[in-house]
């Protein structure tokens, strides 16, 4: 008898609120890089994606127990993360940076003397924030979010937070209402992500997608769109 070929289904944990690599659109589908990254290759590849918006940090620990099959959610690179992950190879590079309210006078590391920043669970925005803020002496507080984390600046309980500079330039050209004042640093490189030892095949059909896309120009149009720069 002929055999039915079902293309598999994986199950990809991704980010709420991540523009321009993942966000909801006005019509609550799940847009962005990330988003058009995946499912392009998907396409290209021959299997199917099951996309659950988890929330950054939601999304890395389900993935380290196994719960999901990948995370693509503007997730940096790093040898931390390598203990527990397997990354793709890179498809997007961002720093760090401070943003705050479009109206502070903040504007360097010195000024958050006795303040507080904000910054979203688990993320490298978090690490470097933490590891400055008794040298600098201000106060760190989490939320899993970004737009909490954004509006918490806004709305002048935290003074500044520190995000992705990729994040953080698409959001102020779109009206985000911060303003960033620092130069980016802890430049790295985003990846997907599998947990370690697992879902080789999927990690090898994701590179050579990743490939072909940027062999055939997708890949171009793609970061064209969202950030209206060339790759
Ligand atoms: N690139 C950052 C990290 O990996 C932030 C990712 C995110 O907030 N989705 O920690």
């Amino acid at each position: 008898a002929p055999q039915v070929h079902a293309d598999k289904t994986y199950t990809i944990g991704t980010d709420v609120t991540f523009p321009p690599f993942v966000y909801a659109n006005s019509n609550n589908k799940y847009v962005g890089i990330d988003m058009e990254l995946i499912r392009s290759i998907a396409k290209e590849e021959g299997f199917k994606v099951n996309i659950k918006p988890l929330g950054f940090n939601a999304a890395v620990q389900s993935l380290s127990s196994g719960q999901i099959d990948g995370v693509i959610a503007g997730m940096t690179i790093t040898n931390e993360r390598k203990q527990t992950l397997d990354f793709s190879t890179p498809y997007y590079e961002s720093g760090i940076v401070m943003a705050v309210a479009k109206n502070s006078k903040i504007s360097n590391l010195k000024d958050l003397k006795g303040k507080t920043v904000a910054v979203k669970t688990g993320t490298q925005g978090a690490t470097y924030a933490n590891s400055i803020k008794n040298k600098y002496g201000f106060k760190v507080v989490t939320f899993d979010d970004s737009d909490n984390v954004y509006n918490d600046v806004k709305t002048g309980n935290s003074a500044a937070c520190f995000d992705d500079s990729a994040v953080l330039n698409y959001g102020v050209k779109t009206g985000l209402g911060l303003k960033i004042v620092t130069k980016p640093t802890d430049i790295g490189q985003y990846g997907f992500a599998v947990k370690k030892g697992q879902n080789q095949k999927l990690l090898k059909m994701f590179n050579a997608g990743l490939a072909k896309l940027k062999k055939n120009g997708k890949y171009d149009q793609i970061i064209k769109k969202y950030t209206g720069k060339k790759a």
